[in-house]
């Protein structure tokens, strides 16, 4: 494992980190963890040298906290690692209820410090409610106290909202959504490189996009097979985060074993500055490629729901790019026919609740009206353009 410097003090942390929000599950159910194959992947990861892990109040709807703090009251070892989590922003309507969620969560995880804890999924609105609750004073008491060791937010939002929250503290570190395709969306690599001159170390998030740049599509996949360095799309994916100085550690949100040993096996060629100016160009190739075959910007993190109308609107949003981006148009439109008539995407009624929730900034409804005609009514990706 390659480790990296991190925050304000002298921690080393691993260049993966275990993203503790795609578990394997049993039934369906978010909430209904596998905790034996959990475990054994928790296990292998730490074994392997990973001690950052990273979970948050609402993952699992709640489960993953416990989890993680069953897990290492069963194997042991805390004292060697490096446990984030997060604040969850939304829910503070008040001053007190800052402790009576930071105790809650000490409870679950049965710990009684968390190393670095995160204002969670801080946007415009979010910052405003930390600044009205005062989090950040509250946040330097607890530090003081013990209870936390270092303080950062993880963020989705667009670059001005960035950079006024970057430079409005002294933060140890900042958790972002950033890989190749994202360059320009949210901190993008302008609000990345700001991070760095400030002294924050980036905890990076999504480094597939939501798993996206797993399974490229032919023309994609092509223009990988090009490289005379044979990687997969997913060790592209991470090698290029990797590559760049201001990254501390990449979270994977891993939900099978063999995930983690890929990952892992990933994050020992992890070196900054490794990717020749042919490689860039590739992968700049490669952007452009996914541009154009994957229309609708949306890494399936569910933040629009639930919608008014009940739509699973990332999951249309995710047939929807399929079928573009495989060119398989007929099967899909066979797959979106079992949908619900109520829950299909003509039954959107612009009604405006999910759209201020995506931190991808979709304009949702009027997707839904060419998902509707493409997928119901027999119109052509060419046709809604
Ligand atoms: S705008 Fe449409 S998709 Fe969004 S919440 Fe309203 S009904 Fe649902
Ligand atoms: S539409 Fe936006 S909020 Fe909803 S899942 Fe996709 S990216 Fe997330």
């Amino acid at each position: 494992m390659k480790y990296r410097n991190f925050g304000k003090t002298n921690d080393l942390v691993s260049v993966l980190g275990f993203g503790c929000m795609r578990f394997p599950t049993i039934g369906g159910d978010s909430a209904n963890i596998d905790e034996e194959k959990s475990f054994a992947m928790l296990k292998y990861a730490m074994d392997a040298g990973v001690n950052y892990f990273d979970t948050a109040y609402p993952y699992h709807r709640g489960e993953s906290e416990r989890l993680v703090g069953r897990f290492f009251q069963q194997v042991g070892g805390r004292e060697n690692v490096h446990i984030a989590t997060k604040l969850p922003s939304w829910l503070v309507k008040s001053p007190d209820d800052l402790d009576r969620l930071l105790n809650e969560q000490l409870e679950k995880l049965q710990m009684d410090y968390i190393d670095y804890y995160l204002l969670h999924a801080l946007n415009k609105d979010h910052w405003q409610t930390m600044k009205d609750n005062a989090a950040i004073q509250w946040a330097e008491k607890v530090m003081a106290a013990g209870k936390i060791r270092q303080l950062g937010f993880s963020f989705h939002d667009e670059y001005p909202v960035f950079e006024e929250i970057l430079t409005s503290y002294d933060w140890s570190f900042a958790q972002v959504q950033y890989n190749y395709m994202d360059i320009e969306n949210q901190a993008g690599a302008k609000g990345v490189h700001l991070a760095g001159e400030r002294g924050v170390s980036i905890v990076v998030m999504e480094p597939l996009l939501g798993g996206r740049l797993a399974n490229p599509p032919q023309p994609v996949a092509a223009l990988w097979d090009q490289s005379e360095t044979k990687r997969s799309p997913v060790d592209w994916a991470l090698q290029w985060v990797w590559d760049q100085p201001e990254v501390s550690v990449i979270l994977s949100g891993m939900s099978t074993l063999e995930q983690v040993q890929q990952n892992v096996e990933s994050a020992k060629q992890a070196v900054v500055g490794q990717l020749t100016q042919a490689e860039k160009e590739l992968i700049s190739d490669v952007r452009v490629e996914y541009k154009r075959l994957s229309p609708i910007p949306c890494t399936n993190c569910q933040y629009c729901l639930p919608c008014t109308v009940d739509i699973k609107i990332p999951e249309l949003f995710g047939m929807y790019n399929e079928a573009r981006m495989y060119d398989s148009l007929e099967s899909t439109r066979q797959w979106y026919g079992h949908v619900d008539d109520a829950v299909k995407a003509s039954a959107c009624i612009d009604c405006d609740a999910c759209e201020p929730k995506c931190p991808q900034n979709i304009v949702i409804s009027d997707w839904m009206v060419k998902v509707a005609a493409v997928m119901e009514e027999g119109k052509s990706f060419e046709d809604v353009m």
